[in-house]
């Protein structure tokens, strides 16, 4: 952990806080990656198992932990199967943003970025009676423009860098003063890390992802638990991204069964969802600062 961010006791005096949280790409993170995947009905299919079938799954999985997770959710799949996110919601979680369409913002103009944030928050809105809090970017996918956006935005928190093991305060504009931190001028970054994911272990589609060996529940487990593990050593903030069409399958959703009732059983884990986390955070006092930009002559930055 960062001095700052180590120094910030948790609830409970746990010694590490962890999260779990679901992003419901659906169809969209397959048709941004490749639109000509929306002619197979199979690939289509597979990825609609998630709001179909996953979430509702690992729903049933949360409530009997009585554990409060956060989705994100893109405004596209949000559009197409409104009653999931009636159904989270009702459900007690927290929904929060994952684009409008599964695009990567690094790809996008600022005003095509600005689209993709309005849209989404409007579908959310109407759907969860509140504007989301926390963003993640699809394919964790940060731009250097997009944490003034969300600041400008109201957002509480982003949750797509990988450059802290705990939570950080996030300079919205990386030419700013570092002194900067104001909620207009900062947000929370809640850090994450490829190998706390299971598109990696899990994801085999022909067209879109096609990794190797789709991977067993106990290995993609023991890699998620060796990280805990450290955590639980070190400190920090360990955040699990699931994916409902992946996770949500039978095997896979009994070992994450297991490896949450684990993890609520350590009395030294703080377990919340995301936007608890962000809050508890933005109460103590961190110096705001941001990734540094790459300026060497050449490179673009
Ligand atoms: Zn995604």
């Amino acid at each position: 952990m960062t001095n700052e961010s180590s120094a910030i006791a948790l609830p409970g005096g746990a010694k590490m806080a962890a999260s779990f949280t679901f992003d419901v790409d659906g169809e969209s993170a397959a048709i941004a990656a490749d639109a000509g995947l929306a002619t197979s009905m199979s690939a289509m299919s597979h990825q609609a198992y998630g709001p179909l079938v996953g979430v509702h799954r690992i729903l049933d999985i949360l409530e009997g932990h009585r554990m409060k997770s956060t989705f994100f959710v893109p405004g596209y799949t949000a559009d197409r199967y409104p009653h999931v996110v009636k159904d989270i919601v009702a459900a007690g979680h927290e929904i929060a943003h994952h684009g409008y369409h599964h695009v990567q913002p690094t790809g996008l103009s600022e005003a095509q970025q600005i689209e993709q944030i309005d849209r989404g928050c409007d579908v959310l809105e109407k759907l969860s009676g509140s504007r989301p809090i926390g963003y993640r970017a699809p394919m964790w996918d940060l731009s250097w423009q997009m944490p003034r956006l969300l600041a400008e935005r109201g957002f509480l928190y982003d949750s797509s860098l990988m450059d802290a093991d705990a939570p950080y305060r996030l300079l919205a504009d990386p030419d700013a003063d570092a002194s900067a931190t104001a909620s207009a001028e900062s947000i929370i970054e809640i850090p994450i890390q490829w190998a706390l994911d299971d598109w990696e272990q899990y994801c085999f589609v022909p067209g879109l992802t096609e990794l190797g060996p789709i991977q067993t529940p106990r290995n993609a487990v023991e890699l998620w638990r060796s990280e805990l593990d450290g955590m639980r050593t070190y400190g920090g903030c360990w955040v699990l991204t699931n994916h409902p069409f992946l996770s949500g399958r039978p095997g896979r959703a009994a070992a994450l069964n297991d490896l949450i009732g684990e993890v609520v059983a350590m009395p030294d884990v703080w377990t919340a969802c995301l936007s608890d986390i962000a809050q508890h955070f933005a109460a103590h006092p961190l110096t705001a600062r941001t990734v540094e930009p790459i300026r060497q002559p050449g490179v673009p930055s």
